[in-house]
């Protein structure tokens, strides 16, 4: 039988906010456990939650952002369980009325294409603190300084088709929050993770089939190969006659499964209320107008201008703007060196290679916009050939200083005096008569060679057109 596979993504973005949802102590990540708690984080009894409007005014943002309706009064409720790491017993969400409602979002496929998802909703919450297990034998250490911390929960209707269309939703959300900048979206950190719902069905079949939620997945790689696993799972369970049983699994990336973590029975009633500490949060039309007045050019309108005023593909143009970062960096190097092809090349290949190489991010590129720009320069004026830039950037990358310098220290300028040139040409000649006399002969195949031996004898400094030139001079004398 043929299967479809069906999923929804949960995604928890941790918000830039200073200081936490409820309480003025700090959100900086990093400091040691329990020092960034206050007695409204903590659930000391008598305390009171004060909103942030900072995080409310990031979720309006979010929300026009994706075209989705902000809701004019949304309500804080309680969701009540225990866990260690929750002190007052109840964590603050929003539940009946949340700030953002129904958008949307599209994601472009491999095959070229793009496709719209929706997201139902996006909702302001507070984040727990973290259990920690490995430092502490036989007991449970409790660090509450993520306590109070303001989550949007972003949930998303079933419409993805495959582990591929979750990834490129998951990557476009990602990006999406960091161009806003209502999130450093730091996925080590914890700042940006997501459940996955996970189901099948048979191809043709509109009833959705029973779904599974794979809980807490904090990279991309693995929110791809946890679906593979379980709709792989799920396909040989019901084809071996067994049912998908409705039940929270967690994935384990070193040994590439997913386990059950607890099923629908066991499955907690949170018993929801609105909070009686809080007032219903109202957004004006002032305030969204505000707001809106305030938006960045996001991803999809960066990447169809960079298509209509530097002439990219659509490939390009996708990953030149997949951070707001990226697209910065490529723009200004455009804008000094009135290159944009060049300056495409050079940050796709060289830059990316490097950067991917040693893990690092293109804000903090030992090779500047600037540097890049003064190199493209050099092989714009014909100073250098695309392949002496190579070694060029890795000198600039490895901090010998800017392209101009490193040109002149290293003695890498291009040959363009006519007369150097021919007399390197005329000594390989004389060394291979036998090649000149087959090359005059027709072999034309043979110039390549000749080319190349000049290129070698120079070290890659003649210009290679120039090169060309001469040799057929040579050929009609
Ligand atoms: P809950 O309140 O139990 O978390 P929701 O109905 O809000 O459940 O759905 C949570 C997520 O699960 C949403 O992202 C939704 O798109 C997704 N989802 C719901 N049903 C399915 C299904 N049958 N297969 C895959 N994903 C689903
Ligand atoms: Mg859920």
């Amino acid at each position: 039988m043929e299967w479809e596979t069906v999923i929804g993504l949960e995604i928890h973005t941790q918000l830039a906010t200073k200081s936490k949802i409820f309480s003025a102590a700090s959100t900086a990540y990093g400091a040691e456990p329990n020092t960034q708690a206050c007695t409204v984080d903590l659930g000391m009894p008598g305390v009171l939650p004060v909103l942030n409007r900072e995080a409310v005014n990031m979720a309006v943002k979010f929300g026009l952002a994706i075209n989705a309706e902000i809701a004019p009064r949304s309500v804080f409720a309680r969701k009540n369980y225990f866990y260690p790491d929750l002190p007052k017993g109840y964590q603050i969400s929003q539940f009946e009325l949340p700030v953002v409602g129904p958008g949307t979002l599209t994601i472009e496929l491999e095959n070229g294409e793009t496709k719209v998802i929706g997201v139902t909703r996006a909702h302001l919450e507070e984040d727990a603190g973290k259990s920690l297990h490995e430092d502490f034998h036989g007991m449970t250490g409790i660090d509450l300084n993520r306590a109070g911390t303001p989550l949007l929960e972003i949930v998303s209707e079933p419409d993805m088709r495959s582990a591929k269309e979750a990834v490129a939703y998951m990557k476009k959300m990602h990006s999406l929050v960091r161009y806003l900048q209502i999130s450093d979206g730091n996925m080590q950190e914890g700042s940006f993770r997501c459940d996955a719902n996970v189901s099948v069905r048979p191809k043709g079949q509109q009833e959705f089939g029973t779904r599974t939620e794979l809980k807490n997945i904090n990279s991309f790689r693995f929110v791809e190969r946890a679906i593979e696993f379980e709709v792989e799972r799920q396909i040989e369970l019901i084809e071996s006659g067994g049912e998908v049983r409705q039940e929270t699994r967690l994935y384990d990336p070193d040994r590439g499964e997913t386990r059950p973590m607890r099923s629908k029975e066991e499955a907690m009633d949170y018993r929801y209320f609105p909070d009686p500490d809080l007032l219903p949060v109202e957004v004006s039309a002032e305030m969204l107008e505000r707001i809106r007045g305030r938006l960045p050019e996001l991803p999809d309108a960066k990447k169809d201008r960079f298509i209509a005023d530097y002439k990219l593909s659509s490939d390009d143009a996708s990953l030149l703007t997949a951070s707001h970062e990226m697209a910065d960096y490529f723009e200004q190097v455009v804008r000094l060196s009135e290159e944009p092809r060049l300056s495409a090349n050079w940050i796709m290949g060289e830059l990316s290679g490097f950067i991917n190489r040693e893990n690092r991010d293109i804000s903090d590129s030992p090779v500047t916009a600037v540097m890049l720009a003064g190199m493209i320069m050099r092989i714009k004026d014909n100073t250098i050939s695309g392949k002496i830039a190579k070694q060029v950037f890795e000198a600039m990358w490895a901090g010998e200083g800017d392209a101009d310098a490193i040109i002149d220290s290293r003695g890498l300028k291009q040959i363009t005096d006519t007369g150097a040139i021919e007399s390197v040409l005329d000594e390989i000649i004389a060394a291979n008569p036998k090649q000149f006399e087959q090359l005059k002969g027709g072999k034309d195949k043979l110039m390549g060679f000749f080319v190349g031996q000049v290129m070698k004898q120079t070290q890659g400094k003649a210009n290679p057109a120039q090169v060309n030139v001469l040799m057929k001079k040579k050929l009609e004398a």
